[in-house]
């Protein structure tokens, strides 16, 4: 390929990525809006006129502001690549350090720190503006600064890790190196799925045994009936941060654990919270769980073994705006480059997932079905979405093309049917 015509491919696709996203955002707009003015007659009496409005608006305040930092990374994207922000990154960089790994490193950590700094005002914004706005935040700046200061150093301290030994299977194993760093990447992947729930999520969350006797009895005959053993059943004080509530489940093995968000337990009565617990065991039950990360693996292969080819063509970082340096330190180059271009590339395979995505929740919503009582989730469900101030009537093709979960709607019909 020349380099022109992967300019050419690559802009072409950036321009219809963005496209179908405007396109989308508007039709989602549109459908809220002509919805605002009644409650879907489906959830009459259950939810407010008023709660139906605050979830339209803000439905369409986050589609506005998903739409403005789709704007945002394009033209970042664009900055780093074709007008010249990497290629002064590594001019830089190897101006400093000259030839080797500290010059990857470098650049690599430079390309972070840029990336991380342009994001920085616009989380900030969500928490403190957005969300604030619907009365979702419960963060203080210190909080949100504490957490900023956490994460950047765990990413840098297993970030960088992941990136160096990467870095030197490209350089030293040979023309298979992308198989060696795939197991690399799937053994890192393994190895967060236990240090997560048992070390890295505490550092962030207070995790407390549950305490409530008789929703444990419930919970333990509920995990009896389905025959599931765990290793605790936790509440996680995520009313620090924010109102939404959740439950969610992690780890593998001995280390599984089940997590409560405290905001969940307060709104909802035991029998919704039993039935809640089902649907997230139906994930596990089902095999969801090992489906997604065999899938997770095999893309990674896929994706892996692309870059491996990449890497040697002269097109891929010319295309891209950067002269590349083949024979020697080139490796970081590609990686960038990569990560940076993939989800331009990949953007319009996203239906697929939540296909499969939406595919998973039916079938958990039949499996907690089967083992408590399917009125429960739907009330459960009902006021999840009243909470969470999540749009009961979004445009179908939104919903088809981004929704990892059904239509609030379709999901209950689904339900009252079985
Ligand atoms: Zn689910």
């Amino acid at each position: 390929m020349s380099s022109l015509a992967f300019t050419v491919l690559f802009i072409s696709f950036l321009l219809i990525s963005l496209v179908v996203r405007f396109w989308l955002a508007s039709r989602h707009i549109r459908h809220i809006l002509v919805n605002r003015a009644t409650v879907p007659a489906q959830f009459a009496g259950q939810i407010s006129l008023e709660a139906h409005q605050k979830a339209a608006d803000y439905s369409i305040a986050k589609t506005k502001f998903a739409l403005f930092i789709v704007l945002l990374n394009a033209a970042v994207l664009i900055g780093f690549t074709l007008m010249g922000g990497l290629q002064w990154l590594a001019s830089a960089s190897f101006s400093v350090f000259g030839d080797g790994w500290r010059y990857q490193l470098g650049l690599v950590l430079a390309f972070a720190l840029i990336s991380g700094l342009i994001e920085l005002p616009f989380d900030y914004f969500r928490q403190f503006v957005l969300e604030a706005r619907f009365g979702f935040n419960r963060m203080s700046p210190a909080l949100f600064f504490t957490d900023l200061f956490k994460s950047t150093v765990l990413s840098l301290a297993l970030g960088l890790s992941l990136v160096w030994v990467t870095l030197i299977l490209m350089e030293k194993s040979g023309d298979l190196w992308w198989l060696y760093a795939w197991v690399l990447w799937c053994a890192f992947q393994m190895l967060m799925l236990v240090l997560v729930p048992l070390f890295i999520a505490p550092m962030f969350n207070k995790f407390k045994p549950l305490e409530d006797e008789s929703l444990r009895t419930r919970i333990e005959n509920l995990m009896q009936r389905i025959g599931f053993a765990s290793s605790g059943l936790f509440v996680m004080d995520g009313s620090r941060r924010s109102a939404h509530g959740n439950a969610y489940f992690s780890g593998f093995g001995a280390a599984k654990r089940i997590v409560f968000f405290d905001t969940l337990l307060e709104r909802l009565a035991p029998h919704e919270i039993e039935a809640v617990l089902a649907h997230e065991l139906g994930h596990f039950k089902l095999k969801h769980i090992v489906k997604r990360i065999a899938v997770m693996f095999a893309s990674s292969l896929v994706l892996l073994a692309l870059l491996g080819y990449l890497k040697s063509q002269t097109w891929f970082y010319t295309g891209l705006g950067v002269e590349p340096m083949m024979g020697a330190s080139n490796d970081a180059m590609a990686l960038i480059l990569f990560a940076l271009i993939l989800p331009v590339f990949a953007f319009l395979l996203s239906p697929l997932t939540s296909l499969s995505s939406r595919k998973h929740e039916f079938e958990a919503d039949a499996f907690a079905a089967q083992y408590t009582n399917s009125q429960d989730l739907v009330s459960a469900l009902v006021k999840l979405y009243e909470d969470n101030a999540s749009t009961l009537t979004p445009d179908p093709l939104h919903s088809a093309f981004y929704d990892s979960h059904p239509p609030a709607s379709v999901r209950i019909n689904k339900l009252l049917a079985i």
